[in-house]
This record gives C-alpha cells, sequence and structure tokens, in this order.
C-alpha cells in the first residue's frame, strides 16, 4: 500500500476510534465540539484535547510501521523528531533527549516489514510508554519507587489511547495484506511499502 493509502486509512480509523470513545462516555463528540473548537482553537477543552489525542495515535500508528523505509511518513518524522530534539536540549531535559534518540533510530535497525510490522508492535509501544511514565512518575515520588501495578493502572485509565493505537498499526497490516492488493486505486505494486 502507498503512503496516501495509509494516510487515509489512519484518517478513517481515527474517526472510528474518536466514535468509539464518544459512545463510552469518555469523550462528547457532536456539533458543540465542533463549536468549542471554533469559538477557542487555541485554548482547547480537556474533551477536544482527548479527541484530538485519540486521533493523532491513531493516523500516527497507521503510518508508524512504514518508517522502517525511506517514505513521506518517515521524513516528517523525522523532522518532528529534530525539533522535539532540539527542544530538550534547551530545556536540559537530557533525561527525555535521551530516550527519543535511541527510540528514532530503532525502526530503521531491521529490514523492511520487519518489527515495526509485527502485531505485537503496537501492544508493546503501548506498555513501553506507559513504563516509561511511570519511570518519571517515579522519580517525583517521595515514598516507594518504580511498580509495574502503576503501569497496569496507567494502561487502564488510558485503555482508549491503547485502542488508538492498536487500531491504527493493525489498519497498516490489513491494507499491506496481499488480499488488498485488488485496491489498485490506492495502491502501486511499483511504490508499495
Ligand atoms: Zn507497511
Amino acid at each position: 500500500m502507498n503512503h496516501s493509502g495509509h494516510v487515509v486509512g489512519g484518517i478513517l480509523t481515527g474517526g472510528a476510534v474518536c466514535f468509539l470513545a464518544s459512545t463510552t462516555g469518555d469523550v462528547e463528540l457532536g456539533w458543540e465540539t465542533l463549536n468549542e473548537i471554533t469559538k477557542s482553537p487555541l485554548s482547547p477543552t480537556q474533551n477536544t484535547k482527548t479527541l484530538l489525542g485519540l486521533f493523532m495515535t491513531t493516523l500516527f500508528m497507521a503510518l508508524f510501521p512504514d518508517l522502517d523505509i525511506q517514505s513521506v511518513s518517515q521524513r516528517w518524522f523525522f523532522r518532528i523528531v529534530f525539533v522535539l530534539m532540539g527542544i530538550m536540549h534547551f530545556s536540559g531535559r537530557y533525561d527525555l533527549f535521551v530516550i527519543v534518540a535511541f527510540c528514532a533510530i530503532l525502526p530503521v535497525l531491521h529490514q523492511h516489514r520487519g518489527w515495526t510490522h509485527w502485531k505485537i508492535t503496537p501492544w508493546a509501544i503501548a506498555v513501553f510508554l506507559a513504563t516509561v511514565q511511570e519511570y518519571f512518575h517515579a522519580q517525583q515520588r517521595t515514598y516507594g519507587g518504580f511498580e509495574w501495578e502503576n503501569v497496569l493502572e496507567l494502561l487502564e485509565r488510558y485503555w482508549l489511547f491503547v485502542v488508538a493505537c492498536v487500531a491504527g498499526h493493525y489498519m497498516h497490516l490489513f491494507l499491506d495484506a496481499r488480499s488488498m492488493r485488488w485496491l489498485k486505486f490506492i495502491s502501486n505494486d511499483a511504490n508499495h511499502h
């Protein structure tokens, strides 16, 4: 599947995840949400932030697997990483700097359609991010250190983001599948990733 096919897939899945979130009552999605955004685009409410976060997580994960090969998404990914590393360097967050620097290289270490295309990958990423979060929380705690229980609790509390992560990634795998090659209008074999 080519890049634009994955972008379309990511946007559709992102919309579906936001809709799912609204049916569980975690967020509100409707015309009022649109009003909220247009009224104060620079100071989004918690609701809009969650919706946007879910949507972007899904879209990112739908594009993530092809970071293992030279692609449009890869170029943008490295541009964003570059800016982030700059911000972390100048704000003195070397702990985050090291984590981002190591992780940014991971997709290109393996062959194309290597680990980034594995079915277990989105789950591993979700657990990894929760672990990093708990690592930073533990540093701020006065009592007690790192607890795996808290990692589980984080995953439970942010389960919609885990869903977004997995749904976006699996959409990519689905569109990459051999059986999807008939979708000629969004896939061209010479340029498929
Ligand atoms: Zn792919």
